[in-house]
C-alpha cells in the first residue's frame, strides 16, 4: 500500500549556461537591495568574486570570504556580527557547501533570504539542513540544523561556474551528490518524488562525472553533472538521511575529513551495510547494470562494485588511514556515531555500537 509525507518548499531555481548574468534582474524580482556575499578564499583567486561584485555593485555592502569548511560556531558569530553592522536584507552563499552552508547559519538567526550559487556538487542550495561544528567541544562536534526558513529563496546554477573545479573536488563533491540519491532510495522517508529524483539523478551523475573529472572544461559534460547535482539535492531536500551521511558528519566534525572524501570512502560500505534495501536496485538499472532475472543482493553487489570503481578511478582516496584517522581513533568514532541521530534513522537498524566499529575498521 502506497503512503507517504513530505514538505516541499518555494525555490526560483534558474538553471543555465552564463545563468549568473541573470543575477541582477532575479534580486530586482525580489526586491532586495543590500546584500551580504558568503565565499570561500578561492572564490576570489578563482576571480568569481569579481564577477559578482561588478554585477552586484553598490548592492554588495558585504563580503566574507574566508569560509572554512563545515561551518564553524566561531565563524559563524563573526559573519552574523557583520552582517547586522552592514544591515543587509539578504544573504547570497556562493561556492561549495561551507559557504552556502553559513549563508543558512547566517538567515537562520537573523531571519533573513538566502540565495545560493552553487559551484561544486554538494547539493546544499536545494535543502532546509545546515551542518555546524560546535569548535569548543572536544573533539569538535558536528551538529545539523532543520528549518523550512533556510531553504534558499532563489537559486542560480551556471555550469560555467563550475569549469575551475579541480579534479579532485569535481570527484569528492560528486560522490557526495551520487550519495544523496543512494540514500534518498532506502531513505525511510521516501516518497515517490525523491525516487524519481534520485533514479534521474544516478543517470545523469554516473554519465557525466567521470568525464568531468577527466576534462574540467567540457561544458556538456559539466552541465549534465550539475543537472545531476541539482537532482541529487532535490530527492535530498525531501527524505531523512541514513547511516551514510551522519558517519560522514562525524568524520567531519571530530576527524576533519572532508566531506566529499568522506563520501567516496564511506559510500561503499553504508550500501553493503544496506544491501536489504532492494529500492538500491533502481540506482544499478540507472548505472545500466542487468538486473532482471538477478537477484537484488547481487545486483546491489553490482552497485557498489561500480560505485568503488569510479572512486578508485578518479584517485579518490579509499581508506580512513590514507586521511589522518588513527586505527586507535575508532572506537571513539564509533560511539560518537552511535549516538548521532542521523546514523540512527538508517532503515537497517543500528543496534550495537559494535555494529559501526567493525563498518570503521574495514574502511579503515
Ligand atoms: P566546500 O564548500 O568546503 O568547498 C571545498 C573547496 O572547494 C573550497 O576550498 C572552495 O573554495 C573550493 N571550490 C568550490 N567551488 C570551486 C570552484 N568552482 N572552483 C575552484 N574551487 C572551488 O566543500 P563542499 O564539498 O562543496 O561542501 C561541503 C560542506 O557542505 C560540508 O560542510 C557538508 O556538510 C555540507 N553539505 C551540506 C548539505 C546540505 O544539504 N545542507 C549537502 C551537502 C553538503
Amino acid at each position: 500500500m502506497i503512503g507517504f509525507n513530505y514538505v516541499s518548499y518555494a525555490q526560483d531555481v534558474i538553471f543555465a549556461p552564463g545563468a549568473l548574468s541573470r543575477l541582477r534582474e532575479s534580486l530586482e524580482r525580489f526586491g532586495w537591495q543590500r546584500l551580504m556575499l558568503c565565499t570561500s578564499h578561492s572564490m576570489r583567486a578563482e576571480g568569481q568574486l569579481n564577477k559578482i561584485a561588478s554585477i552586484l555593485g553598490e548592492g554588495l555592502v558585504a563580503i566574507f570570504d574566508q569560509i572554512r569548511p563545515h561551518v564553524q560556531d566561531v565563524q559563524a558569530r563573526d559573519a552574523i556580527a557583520l552582517a547586522l553592522e552592514k544591515d543587509v536584507d539578504a544573504i547570497l552563499g556562493m561556492g561549495g557547501g561551507s559557504p552556502i552552508g553559513m549563508a543558512k547559519a547566517i538567515g537562520f538567526q537573523l531571519n533573513l533570504p538566502i540565495i545560493a550559487i552553487p559551484t561544486t556538487y554538494a547539493g546544499s542550495e536545494m535543502t532546509p539542513v545546515y551542518g555546524i561544528t560546535h569548535t569548543d567541544e572536544d573533539p569538535p562536534r558536528k551538529v545539523t540544523v532543520n528549518d523550512p526558513k533556510i531553504v534558499p529563496s532563489l537559486v542560480i546554477y551556471d555550469p560555467e561556474l563550475t569549469l575551475g573545479l579541480p579534479p579532485t573536488l569535481t570527484a569528492s563533491t560528486g560522490i557526495n551528490a551520487l550519495a544523496h540519491c543512494i540514500e534518498a532510495l532506502y531513505s525511510k522517508t521516501h516518497n515517490p518524488l525523491s525516487t524519481a529524483a534520485a533514479v534521474e539523478g544516478v543517470r545523469h551523475i554516473h554519465h557525466a562525472l567521470l568525464r568531468c573529472f577527466q576534462n574540467g572544461q567540457n561544458v556538456e559534460a559539466r552541465t549534465e553533472m550539475l543537472l545531476g547535482s541539482h537532482l541529487a539535492g532535490c530527492s535530498l531536500a525531501s527524505v531523512s538521511m541514513g547511516l551514510h551521511h551522519g558517519l560522514c558528519h562525524v568524520l567531519g566534525g571530530a576527524a576533519n575529513v572532508p566531506h566529499g572524501i568522506a563520501n567516496g570512502i564511506i559510500l561503499p560500505h553504508a550500501i553493503r551495510f544496506n544491501v536489504d534495501a532492494t529500492q538500491l536496485i533502481l540506482a544499478a538499472d540507472s548505472m545500466g547494470i542487468a538486473v532482471n532475472g538477478h537477484h537484488s543482493t547481487e545486483v546491489i553487489e553490482g552497485l557498489r562494485q561500480n560505485i568503488y570503481e569510479l572512486i578508485r578511478q578518479m584517485n579518490l582516496p579509499q581508506r580512513l588511514r590514507e586521511v589522518g584517522v588513527s586505527e586507535s581513533d575508532l572506537p571513539r568514532l564509533a560511539e560518537i556515531a552511535f549516538h548521532n541521530r542521523t546514523v540512527q534513522n538508517n532503515p537497517r537498524p543500528i543496534t550495537d555500537v559494535t555494529q559501526l566499529e567493525s563498518l570503521l575498521r574495514e574502511a579503515w
